[in-house]
């Protein structure tokens, strides 16, 4: 048991906790600030399991948060990895239509770009498509140079020092339990003791839901995951990738549908498809909790999204169990790929918020309550908006009325964003 009454607590040592942890550094020096991690090494969900994608903004409606926080956060990104030597390329990326039905999303996506600020966007002849991709069959191209890719666990890895460099503490192997209000101030306990604190930050991710619940807080969405599994091209065959190649994605969802990526160390990944998982952090077929699926069953919201959208997903857990039903997607882009070109590599899982009328949250939703923040929908692309999303968070806890200091609100000295 600790009597040391800390400033603010983060729970989540994934990127956007610790983005955020930074962010309070660099406001209010000195402030006493703890991110406490479930697991015994950081990045362990989310951020570590990612494509490793700097997206650009093209998707998201204007003026959303998405839009707004993925395209500032993009640069600061961009910044980050420059300053810290963290292995980086703005390499850009095409989307590519393969029917002539997906021509109309494709110019709405073009639309959406160039509302969203982004500069160079333009649409590709199959020749000039080729010229940036040579293996890629399609009918139309759409090119944003913009996009690009990050090593994200390296950011997480920096973040951490920059933060323990700060004064702060970094607690790895430490859930939060329950968090209790006495005199005042909030009593955490977690699986290592107790620990005080004025104000608390949920960055939880695939847990965050259950996070607000335990602290009193009772959130209108349920998360809800979604594996993403992945191929990895055999080294002989990356050649038939140069940058990253992604499909015109169904409007109707917030995935982007299987892809092609060049990560920052060489590999080319194709994935993710998008399961639902039957455990929070189920990376495999066979990881199961009841626990998990017994609260997905009882809410309103997974049953009306079966409604909505069990065709599609049962489409997708069909191209789950085949190879060659993944495949098939993949060659719809890149037609000279192979079965024997392609192996498993692994998988994500997203913390998809998910409402009671059965829609799966487009948006960015962070909540504020008395003493707390709590960041209830941060799927993609908050890897790349990390830093910007921090900024709202610390914004909102300034803002608020338990602020634990003063020093928070934002200051014209800014380090690296
Ligand atoms: C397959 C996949 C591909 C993606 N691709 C991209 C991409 O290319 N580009 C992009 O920008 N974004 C991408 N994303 C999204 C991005 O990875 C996430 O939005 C981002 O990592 C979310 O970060 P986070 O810190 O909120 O969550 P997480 O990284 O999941 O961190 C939450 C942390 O909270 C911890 N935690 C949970 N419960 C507790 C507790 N009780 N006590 C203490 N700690 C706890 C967990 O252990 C975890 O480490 C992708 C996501 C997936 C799954």
């Amino acid at each position: 048991m600790s009597d040391s009454l800390y400033d603010v607590v983060i729970v989540g040592g994934g990127i956007v906790g610790l983005a955020t942890a930074y962010e309070i550094t660099l406001r209010a020096p000195g402030l006493s600030v703890v991110v406490l991690e479930a697991e015994d090494r950081l990045a362990a969900h989310q951020s570590g399991h990612n494509s490793g994608v700097i997206h650009s903004g093209l998707y998201y409606k204007p003026n959303s948060l998405k839009a707004r926080y993925c395209t500032e956060g993009r640069e600061a990104m961009y910044r980050f990895c420059r300053e810290y030597g963290i292995a980086h390329e703005r390499c850009g990326k095409v989307v590519v239509a393969t029917r002539n039905e997906e021509l109309p999303v494709l110019e709405e996506l073009k639309r959406r770009g160039q509302a969203n600020g982004l500069r160079g966007i333009r649409l590709l002849d199959p020749a000039e498509l080729r010229d940036h991709e040579p293996h890629v069959a399609g009918i139309v191209g759409l090119f944003v140079p913009d996009t690009g890719i990050a090593d994200y666990p390296a950011v997480v890895r920096r973040l951490a020092e920059l933060t323990n460099a700060a004064g702060s503490e970094v607690r790895l192997s430490t859930r939060l339990l329950s968090c209790d209000r006495r005199q005042g101030a909030l009593t955490l306990t977690t699986s290592q003791g107790e620990v005080r604190c004025r104000f608390l930050i949920n960055c939880a991710g695939l847990q965050s839901d259950r996070i607000a619940q335990c602290c009193g807080v009772r959130p209108d969405v349920q998360i809800t995951p979604f594996r993403g599994e992945y191929y990895q091209l055999v080294p002989q065959r990356r050649h038939l990738v140069r940058n990253l190649i992604y499909p015109v994605p169904d409007p109707r969802f917030p995935f982007l549908g299987v892809h092609f990526t060049r990560m920052v160390h060489g590999e080319v990944e194709a994935g993710p498809n998008a399961v639902l998982a039957l455990k929070r952090e189920g990376y495999r077929h066979r990881d199961v909790s009841v626990r998990d699926i017994g609260q997905m069953v009882c809410y309103p919201g997974f049953w009306n999204m079966v409604k909505r959208y069990w065709k599609t997903g049962m489409a997708e857990l069909y191209r789950s169990l085949s190879k060659q039903a993944f495949l098939r997607a993949l060659q719809r882009l890149v037609p000279e790929l192979r079965s024997q070109d392609i192996h498993p590599a692994g998988a994500g899982v997203r913390a998809q918020a998910l409402a009671r009328d059965g829609s799966l949250v487009d948006d960015f939703r962070i909540l504020a309550a008395p003493q707390m923040v709590h960041v209830l929908n941060a799927p993609s692309p908050a890897a790349t908006a990390s830093l910007r999303i921090a900024q709202a968070i610390v914004d909102l806890v300034a803002s608020h009325a338990d602020c634990p200091s003063p020093r928070l609100t934002r200051t014209s000295i800014r380090k690296a964003i």
